[in-house]
């Protein structure tokens, strides 16, 4: 006999398989749920929704965006001739917020991992190529800032193999970057001093 009725066992199990929610949290975050005022839980159940129907990738770097091309795409002000190759939207964030960087991004949504299943077709890697290789493209300079770890590494050493051939200065982010670490935990003058000291 099941212990909870079926559509509050449903938002159990759906609750668990979030990242970092186990079992335990997602009994309390339902019994929660449940408890609150009916337009609380409504709010939580439209935002969910709305994000996943407005949210889309930007066309040209890849970020999340609302539009065809997001704002730092299509802003005048922002550096062209320069790309930071970065994991996934929160580097993005975590080098604006370092104020040292005024160039595009592109975001690659993962790392290479062959332990995980993760191969170069699961990433945004042929679009960076053809931004990249793309007749007229400005871009001077491919900034590789991949976390550094294992999984960052390996894919920064795969697209510069695939750069260098193109042309483009590939250069990475200076060393500092404590080994293992994800560029959201650095703080904004550790970032900083990494992209200065890019080689
Ligand atoms: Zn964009």
């Amino acid at each position: 006999m099941a212990l909870f009725p079926e559509s509050l066992e449903n938002l159990i199990n759906a609750l668990s398989a979030l990242p970092g929610v186990g079992i335990k949290s997602a009994e309390r975050l339902a019994f929660y749920l449940l408890s609150c005022p009916p337009d609380k839980a409504a709010r939580l159940s439209e935002a969910i929704t709305r994000a996943r129907d407005k949210i889309t990738r930007c066309r040209v770097c890849q970020n999340l965006s609302e539009d065809e091309v997001c704002a730092l795409c299509a802003s005048e002000t922002r550096d062209k001739t320069a790309v930071c190759v970065v994991q996934d939207p929160k580097g993005v964030i975590a080098i604006e917020r370092s104020r040292e960087y005024n160039g595009l991004y592109h975001v690659l949504h993962g790392a290479l991992s062959p332990t995980a299943g993760v191969s170069p077709r699961d990433l945004t890697i042929e679009e960076l190529l053809t931004r990249v290789s793309a007749e007229g493209s400005a871009i001077e300079e491919v900034i590789l800032a991949t976390n550094p770890d294992v999984e960052g590494e390996t894919t920064a050493n795969y697209i510069t193999g695939l750069l260098k051939p193109a042309g483009a200065r590939v250069t990475r982010l200076a060393r500092g970057i404590p080994v293992g670490g994800s560029l959201e935990f650095l703080d904004d003058r550790t970032l900083g001093r990494a992209l200065e000291g890019r080689s």
